[in-house]
């Protein structure tokens, strides 16, 4: 039968029904970006209690539209880690009772790994990537570079020393004085700016390795804005400085995953032109299809996780009633 997927491990609470084979039966997404942007960033409680009000009602929704009763679904698959234990809790706990209420199979989402195979579902991608591939997830709270080698094969040969790549853009849009998250503002004011006015360094870049680091980049961005620089021009330039540091990375990633039958972009920021752009660049050199999934797909969602559910399914791999949610749940500690 249908899997229903559950994703609120951030602040979206999501819920998506897919069929066996990967359709999409229903999928809808709240964001709390709203509940959040005072504060200037995701408030943990508050996230926990948003999904608490919003998921039941969700979950109906989702399960009315593609019109499956619960007692039909083939399996409930949720997010378990890694991300904000309150959140994990809510969508996690509330998935492991319906499966049970209704004695289908529970699966135990890592939320990484469904960013890793999203490029996977059926019917979504001119070009769906079949095993091995690079992934570059590129996010609000991750910034990795990964060879998905297989269901649960996971090779992670590089990551940020310091803020992840979203995080990097929503500090730089905060130091440029705009709102959060700043990400897709900051991509509108380099728009108008000229890359070349402003020097910003690119860290690591030319170094061995896929490592990321943007902690200096950010303070330069600083620098930079107290020094009464042209406010798109510094946009422009950081915008221009991540996408060469990532370029330079996906390259290096790309020696390090022999084999690699394509180069697949996620995460937020797989929406920038910029990175996007570059990423096309590095892909055509090597000869591979750039996959980037259409942005819903790119951005917290639960139809990557109900897939995930899927293939974890197909694998015959379910989990225990008693899988704790995990904060911290490294890719390279899942298993197949
Ligand atoms: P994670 O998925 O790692 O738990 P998250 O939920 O914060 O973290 P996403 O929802 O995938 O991550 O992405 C949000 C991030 O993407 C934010 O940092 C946002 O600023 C950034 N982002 C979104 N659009 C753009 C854009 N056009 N240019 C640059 N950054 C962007
Ligand atoms: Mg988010
Ligand atoms: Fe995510």
């Amino acid at each position: 039968g249908p899997v229903l997927g559950i994703e609120s491990s951030c602040d979206e609470t999501a819920a998506a029904v897919l069929a066996p084979d990967g359709a999409i039966l229903a999928e809808t997404v709240f964001s709390q970006t709203e509940d959040h942007a005072r504060f200037g960033g995701v408030v943990p409680e508050l996230a926990a209690r948003a999904h608490l009000a919003r998921l039941p009602d969700l979950v109906a929704e989702v399960l009315g539209r593609a019109r499956v009763a619960p007692g039909d679904l083939g399996g409930v698959a949720a997010t378990s880690g890694p991300g904000l234990i309150g959140g994990l809790i809510v969508g996690a706990g509330y998935g492991k009772g319906l499966a049970m209420a209704h004695r289908l199979p529970f699966v135990a989402v890592n939320h990484l790994e469904a960013h890793a195979l999203t490029p996977r579902l059926p019917g979504l991608l001119p070009e769906g990537a079949r095993f091995p591939y690079l992934l570059l997830l590129l996010s609000g709270g991750h910034c990795q570079c990964v060879a998905v080698e297989g269901l649960g094969r996971y090779r992670r040969l590089g990551t940020t020393l310091d803020d992840a790549v979203g995080e990097a853009f929503d500090k730089a849009a905060k130091l440029l004085g705009l709102p959060w998250p700043g990400g897709p503002h900051l991509e509108r004011l380099a728009g108008e700016g000229d890359p070349s006015r402003v020097p910003l360094p690119r860290p690591l870049m030319g170094r061995a390795g896929c490592d990321f680091s943007f902690s200096g980049l950010k303070t330069a961005v600083a620098q930079a804005v107290a020094k009464g620089g042209d406010r798109a021009d510094i946009a422009a330039a950081f915008q221009a400085s991540v996408a060469a540091v990532v370029a330079d990375r996906a390259r290096n990633a790309l020696l390090m995953a022999p084999g690699a039958t394509a180069l697949v972009v996620s995460g937020g920021v797989a929406a920038n032109t910029g990175v996007r752009t570059a990423l096309a660049w590095v892909a055509e050199t090597a000869g591979l299809p750039l996959v980037a999934p259409p942005i819903r797909l790119c951005t917290d969602n639960a139809v990557m996780v109900a897939w995930a559910g899927i293939e974890r399914l197909r694998g015959g791999l379910t989990d225990p009633w008693d899988h704790a949610p995990r904060p911290r749940w490294p890719l390279d500690e899942l298993t197949a």
